[in-house]
């Protein structure tokens, strides 16, 4: 059997460091906010080539906290693509803003760069670009449209840890960036954990104290804040795996490519190849219009898959007032998309079986 993801087996490599990281934190006796956050904080900040980073409890509240540092009107408007994740939508509305659903183009799975600017109101404040399976948004047509309509720019990077754009990475693509380490991640904690990263001082000592009940320092209290902390412990486990992110990447992308050329089944629908050295392919997801189908043939051949996602936010019942909307591109790709094993761990040989097996699927019954 070869599962969609065995993170004991993706954590395997890794095992000797974060056993030394974990025993430093135990032996330091200091657990929330010390120098493995400070350390972790600064090494990912140097990472993305941003002046900041802000280590918090999850991508969510990531998202989140920024929404609401930008302090924006109650009834603003903010664009995402419309296959977004669910806790990207949930990002905007805890921040008590509005998600206006953009279609995304089906062949990169990103919010599409022709239909943003027809959806930009005068109630628009910010463009929340996700980075959905690892690849960068089009930050190019988002960075003109931010600027002719003054909005901010917020990433959602928590699929897309070192992946680039142009001359930069994820995390320094605009204002902010949202950052998750839940243990899937292509950078994964063992356990929750997430950062922020921007270049902007005045937001990230907001933040820094937001996330610490709105203290800059101990007993001082400058804004009513959150309890939101990267602690100790996931900071030192992140600290120990980031010096092999880039390596991890690159057999991603080597995996990847192996699919995007060896898949041939004309009822395969591939992802766009033309970013396959910027993307780092957090998942490998292809369509088909009988993906239940397909996806039951490989379980039975002993394939793992998954789905990202079933059901699309506007059809979720937590968004029942975005259910009258109509996104037929966005309808149809959660109809249709697979998320193929695609890992640190997965071998050269089951990545060729994978793909034999699916080539061979029309010829079933
Ligand atoms: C995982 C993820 C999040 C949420 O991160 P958590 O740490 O689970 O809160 C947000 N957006 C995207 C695109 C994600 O993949």
């Amino acid at each position: 059997m070869i599962p969609f993801l065995d993170l004991k087996h993706v954590n395997k490599p890794h095992q000797s460091a974060i056993q030394t990281a974990t025993e430093r934190v135990l032996t330091s006796g200091w657990y929330i906010l010390g120098r493995e956050v400070e350390n972790f904080e600064r090494q990912f900040a140097d990472y993305c080539q941003t002046k900041h980073c802000i280590g918090v409890a999850s991508g969510l509240d990531a998202l989140t906290l920024v929404l609401k540092a930008w302090n924006f009107r109650a009834d603003s408007e903010i664009i995402i693509a419309s296959n977004a994740y669910i806790a990207s939508v949930l990002s905007i509305t805890h921040a008590g803003l509005t998600p206006v659903l953009v279609e995304p183009d089906p062949y990169t799975y990103l919010l599409d760069p022709t239909k943003i600017e027809q959806a930009i109101t005068e109630r628009t404040k910010a463009i929340l670009p996700v980075h959905l399976y690892g690849r960068c948004c089009d930050m190019r047509t988002i960075h003109t449209l931010a600027q002719r309509y003054k909005l901010k720019i917020l990433e959602d990077a928590a699929q897309a840890h070192g992946a680039v754009y142009g001359e930069n990475r994820a995390g320094n693509l605009g204002d902010a960036a949202g950052w998750s380490f839940y243990p899937s991640k292509n950078l994964g904690a063992l356990g929750d954990a997430g950062a922020i990263t921007t270049n902007d001082d005045t937001l990230a000592n907001q933040l820094r104290a937001w996330r610490n009940y709105g203290s800059s320092q101990k007993c001082v209290t400058d804004y009513q804040g959150y309890n939101s902390r990267l602690d100790e412990l996931q900071a030192a486990i992140l600290l120990a795996k980031l010096p092999l992110l880039n390596e991890e990447n690159s057999h991603r992308r080597a995996l990847a490519r192996r699919y995007l050329f060896g898949l041939q089944n004309p009822d395969v629908i591939v992802p766009s190849a033309d970013q396959i050295d910027q993307d780092v392919w957090h998942l490998f997801v292809i369509r088909h219009p009988r993906r239940d189908n397909l996806r039951a043939y490989l379980f039975d051949k002993g394939i793992g898959t998954d789905v990202h996602y079933p059901i699309p936010p506007h059809h979720q019942k937590a968004y029942a007032s975005l259910a009258h909307l109509s996104l037929p591109i966005s309808e149809q790709m959660h109809r249709e998309v697979l998320s193929l094993p695609l890992n640190p761990s997965l071998t050269d040989g089951e990545v060729t079986y994978i793909i034999d097996t699916i080539n061979e699927f029309s010829k079933e019954p």
